[in-house]
């Protein structure tokens, strides 16, 4: 297998100081699906303290040590070397109730999730496979270690974490796996939002997520209560963009306004989900000025992305987004910021400072918009003493 030269580093430097050392988890899922890991996971039956001192000329970070992870960073990649560990029973359905550290490989390798996440590599042995994940990788079957009922019972976010292997990997989930998912969904409301919400995320941007959406649409329901699936899960993969993607999955939730403000997303992102699915559910029309109206009211960002749900549930000739995107490229679109007037042109002819000002740019807007007059300064200047009287006398 290949290692980063860090990683060959932190292995052989645990090694010569008398340890066991591996590359664990989706680093070896990864080289054997012949992709580039992201990041090395060590595992090792040195303690933490140990692994501290071992790299004590190195950055290193305590933010896991309780559950026996130390961060050393080597030439700007950052290494998560763990004690071997196994977890056993957990208190909220989530965090194991203590760690107990083992001296043997084959415990850690036990206590993870899945078949493909369960496999190690050392320099010596190669490949440590207990559980059959190669095989599992080749089949394309994402499958829990152990029984599955009882995994899920301990971290029931192991749930979340199967589907969205499921969706990226774009793997089946074996038949006993899947059945313990539905019989355990119950166990997600011990899942933090924050947890919930970056698995989502993940899940979405798979390959795989339309089908398990659909697929396990039981399990979205639970997990957000409510919910008609009928269109959006198939609409998924239509739809262009991560926020484009959770707009269409939370397209089919009545309450999607408190679905999207229970996740953990920026407040910006929020708005934007709920305004463009609003939007969308409101009718987008394949109309320069319906366009033009409705940047100008909401913004660019927003009307992006509605016309890209638009698209993913109901357009798939991509006819409102082709208008949107020409639209977009002749530069047409005119908002209060692109205005050639501004407040200031107004209060400068004796007009006060008040809302009357944002209401006659809007005005001049609308008529740009309508084709009445060019936004062009000049022009623009010439006919403001007269909007605004007319706009005073009405
Ligand atoms: P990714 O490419 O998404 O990072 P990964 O397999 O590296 O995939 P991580 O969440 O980084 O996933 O976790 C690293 C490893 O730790 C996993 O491969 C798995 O072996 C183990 N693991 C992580 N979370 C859990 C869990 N909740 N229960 C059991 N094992 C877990
Ligand atoms: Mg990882």
């Amino acid at each position: 297998m290949y290692l980063s030269t860090g990683a060959s580093l932190v292995i052989s430097r645990l090694e010569n100081a008398g340890f066991k050392a591996y590359a664990v988890g989706g680093c070896v899922r990864d080289f054997l699906m012949s992709k580039t890991p992201v990041d090395f996971d060590i595992t090792t039956n040195a303690l933490p303290e140990k692994t501290k001192a071992l790299f004590s000329d190195y950055t290193t970070f305590d933010a896991g040590i309780s559950h026996g992870t130390v961060a050393v960073m080597i030439e700007g990649e950052k290494f998560e070397i763990t004690t071997f560990r196994s977890d056993g029973k957990t208190l909220d359905h989530r965090h194991p109730e203590r760690v107990v550290f083992t001296p043997n490989l084959k415990d850690d390798l036990s206590r993870r999730d899945f078949t493909v996440n369960a496999m190690a590599y050392g320099e010596k042995e190669g490949i440590v496979d207990l559980f059959e994940g190669e095989k599992d990788l080749k089949e394309k079957v994402i499958r829990c270690v152990g029984v599955p009922e009882k995994r899920f019972e301990e971290d029931a976010l192991r749930i979340l974490r199967a589907l969205r292997f499921a969706s990226v990997l774009d793997f089946e989930i074996e038949e006993n796996t899947r059945r313990a998912i539905f019989l355990k969904a119950g166990l997600l409301s011990f899942v933090s939002r924050e947890r919930v919400s970056e698995e989502i995320k993940k899940l979405l941007l798979g390959k795989g997520a339309g089908k398990i959406i659909s697929e396990y649409s039981e399990v979205f329901e639970i997990l957000f209560q409510k919910g008609n699936f009928e269109i959006s899960p198939k609409a998924i993969p239509y739809a262009s963009t991560p926020l484009s993607k959770l707009a269409v999955f939370f397209y089919s939730f009545p309450e999607y306004k408190e679905q999207i403000s229970s996740l953990k997303l920026s407040k910006e992102e929020r708005e934007l989900l709920s305004t463009s699915i609003t939007l969308v559910k409101e009718g987008i029309e394949e109309d320069e000025v319906f366009l033009k109206r409705l940047v100008a009211k909401y913004s660019l960002k927003t009307v992006s992305l509605s016309t890209c749900v638009h698209t993913a549930l109901f357009d798939r000739e991509k006819r409102v987004l082709s208008l949107f995107e020409k639209l977009l490229t002749e530069d047409e679109f005119v908002t209060l910021k692109t205005l050639k007037v501004t407040g200031k042109d107004l209060v400068d002819l004796g007009l006060p400072a008040s809302k009357e000002v944002g209401e006659i740019l809007s005005l001049l807007v609308d008529d740009v918009i309508l084709g009445k007059i060019k936004n062009d300064r000049d022009k623009l200047l010439e006919i403001l003493p007269e909007k605004i009287n007319n706009f005073l006398k009405s």
